[in-house]
C-alpha cells in the first residue's frame, strides 16, 4: 500500500493580492488607519471594520469595485444619516 505524500507546496507569495486589504481613517473616531476594508470578491461584498470604535458597514460591490469604493459608500452612507 503506499502512502500518497502529499506535497504541500508553500503558498506563494501574493504579491498581486495587495490591494484586497487597505486601511483608511475613521469617520466616526478619528483615528488614522484604523478601518479596515475587506473585499469578497464571490458574495460580492465590501465590508469594512473600524478596529479602534467598532463600527462597521458593509455593501453590495461590483467586480470593478476596489476598498476605496466601500470606504466612499460608507462615507456617503455616514452622511445621509447626519443629514437631517
Ligand atoms: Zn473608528
Amino acid at each position: 500500500m503506499g502512502k500518497r505524500k502529499s506535497k504541500r507546496k508553500p503558498p506563494p507569495k501574493q504579491k498581486n493580492i495587495v490591494a484586497l486589504s487597505v486601511v483608511f481613517p475613521c469617520p466616526f473616531c478619528s483615528h488614522d488607519r484604523s478601518c479596515e476594508v475587506k473585499i469578497d470578491r464571490k458574495a460580492n461584498v465590501g465590508s469594512i471594520e473600524c478596529r479602534m470604535c467598532r463600527e462597521s458597514y458593509s455593501t453590495t460591490i461590483h467586480y470593478l469595485s476596489e476598498a476605496v469604493d466601500v470606504y466612499n459608500s460608507w462615507i456617503d452612507a455616514c452622511e445621509e444619516q447626519n443629514r437631517d
